[in-house]
């Protein structure tokens, strides 16, 4: 039997057309979103934030989605911003705070990509758009020491916090890579949730520090997307259970 679940979906980049796509899948085009914006609007679904959640003692998310976007592209200002505002809509973006393009991603082939800069961040923390953690530098945390992890964890909540002047209260494992210690160094610095990707060992999680997203992928079509919104996607639940 299937369980109603609060959908968490997983996006990068929002771009406008195939000039700006790279070799990683990360994408979604501006269009296709868009419609899955009007999908999610004409249905009657509220956006939330991490930070609502954690306020949110009903526990009633029906109809309710948490979009999210990794590392603070700048098209998550010039395509994303707009579109949010367009039909009230809010997301929760997961920063990098100290690179100014995807070094990390270079290294594989990807073309350069700019990240978003302090007055847009400000802008958009002012709309209602939350900042959670995603590294100073985008490392994989389990491939550094614990000390070297930490100093990233921490010194990206610092970063958010100056910029915004409001709580970095999430934070998602750069690759998605994660472990007990790693874990562990996100709730001591401070951050309530630990948001980790589509992969890993534990999928269905119940663990605040390892809450399983839903990635929305580039071909993915209006039915797919429908399904991934439905708060059906997984046949268990999770996240209800860990805010009960
Ligand atoms: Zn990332």
């Amino acid at each position: 039997m299937s369980q109603y679940q609060l959908p968490v979906l997983l996006y990068h980049r929002i771009v406008n057309s195939k000039k700006e796509v790279g070799r990683h899948k990360i994408y979604v085009f501006k269009d296709k979103f868009e419609a899955q914006l009007k999908f999610l609007k004409e249905n009657g679904y509220e956006t939330l934030t991490f930070h609502d959640l954690l306020k949110d003692n009903s526990k009633d998310w029906n109809k309710k989605i948490i979009l999210t976007f990794d590392d603070g592209y700048e098209d998550n200002y010039t395509i994303l911003f707009p579109l949010l505002k367009k039909y009230g809509f809010k997301a929760v973006i997961f920063l990098v705070t100290q690179k100014k393009d995807n070094s990390w991603g270079i290294q594989e082939g990807e073309p350069v990509f700019r990240m978003m800069n302090e007055k847009q961040i400000r802008e958009m923390s002012e709309y209602g758009i939350e900042f959670g953690g995603h590294t100073q530098n985008h490392p994989d945390l389990t491939k550094i020491s614990i000390e070297e992890a930490k100093k990233e964890i921490e010194g990206c909540k610092k970063d958010i916090e100056a910029i915004t002047g409001k709580p970095a209260v999430s934070f998602a494992y750069p690759f998605g890579a994660l472990n007990e210690k790693v874990k562990s160094a996100v709730k001591d610095a401070g951050y309530n949730l630990g948001i980790a990707t589509t992969s890993g060992p534990n999928p269905f999680s119940d663990d605040k520090f390892q809450i399983r997203r839903i990635e929305v992928r580039p071909k993915n079509g209006l039915a797919r997307f429908k399904y991934k919104a439905s708060g059906y996607y997984f046949q268990k639940s999770y996240i209800q259970q860990i805010f009960k």
